[in-house]
């Protein structure tokens, strides 16, 4: 079998030493750059399946590595995992405006990374068509077809608004979202009236869904998400 194949681009040759060994351990193939041109380059010619990215580096930084990557025919499905130190939260909603997939915040454990890598190369590059007719969660089923949502059998209501945004969600399970994210990717056309307030509506499908109001989550200063499966 082919292995899954992971760049790393990490400037401080400690944490790389720790992320290779942790990766290779768990059977992953890893290359590694440690500026953000290299890494660049790397990526083009190795197109792997995830690129692990941290973005505070010399050079050309990991946004900038990002805006590339996404803005090549290539490399454009290659997912991407941020890695952050606390505080660079503008970077991580820059970053997952621009299609990056997932981030990790330093210091991080190799299980959490591990986790998250699991989580991303699950699911893949977000498409469109990972939307499902049926979604069931938890007791929440979304049907689409019939435009209906029940809670453990019993129907809810929502706005048609509201159920945009929570399909989209559960059709996206552990993928963080920022508000503008979640508003492209909602809104439509007609929809002109809409409270372009993402947090409004969040608030209210959260008091619809009850004691399941749990399966959205906040991400402090980044935005949200619908809960992953393994969490
Ligand atoms: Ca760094």
């Amino acid at each position: 079998m082919k292995k899954t194949k992971i760049v790393v681009i990490e400037d401080e040759p400690d944490i790389l030493e720790i992320i290779e060994y942790n990766l290779s351990k768990e059977g992953f193939e890893v290359c590694s750059a440690l500026d953000g041109e290299e890494g660049l380059q790397l990526v083009k010619k190795e197109v792997p399946d995830l690129v692990l990215l941290d973005l505070m580096l010399p050079g050309l930084d990991g946004i900038e590595v990002c805006r590339k990557l996404k803005a090549d025919s290539v490399t454009h499905y290659v997912s991407i995992i941020m890695v952050t130190a606390k505080g660079e939260e503008s970077d991580i909603v820059l970053g997952l405006g621009m299609g990056a997939d997932d981030y990790v915040i330093k210091p991080f454990s190799p299980r959490e990374l591990m986790a998250r890598i699991k989580s991303v190369l699950r699911r893949g590059t977000l498409k469109d068509d990972n939307a499902l007719d049926q979604i069931s969660r938890d007791g929440l089923v979304i049907d689409v077809n019939r435009h209906e949502v029940r809670l453990d059998g019993e129907k809810i209501t929502l706005t048609a608004m509201e159920f945009r945004l929570l399909h989209f969600f559960a059709s996206h399970p552990g993928r963080v979202f920022t508000r503008e994210d979640l508003l492209s990717h909602v809104s439509s056309d007609d929809a002109f009236i809409i409270d372009r307030n993402i947090d409004v509506h969040i608030r209210a499908i959260r008091k619809k869904l009850d004691k399941h109001r749990d399966l959205i989550e906040t991400i402090h200063r980044v935005g949200y998400r619908f809960k992953d499966e393994e969490d």
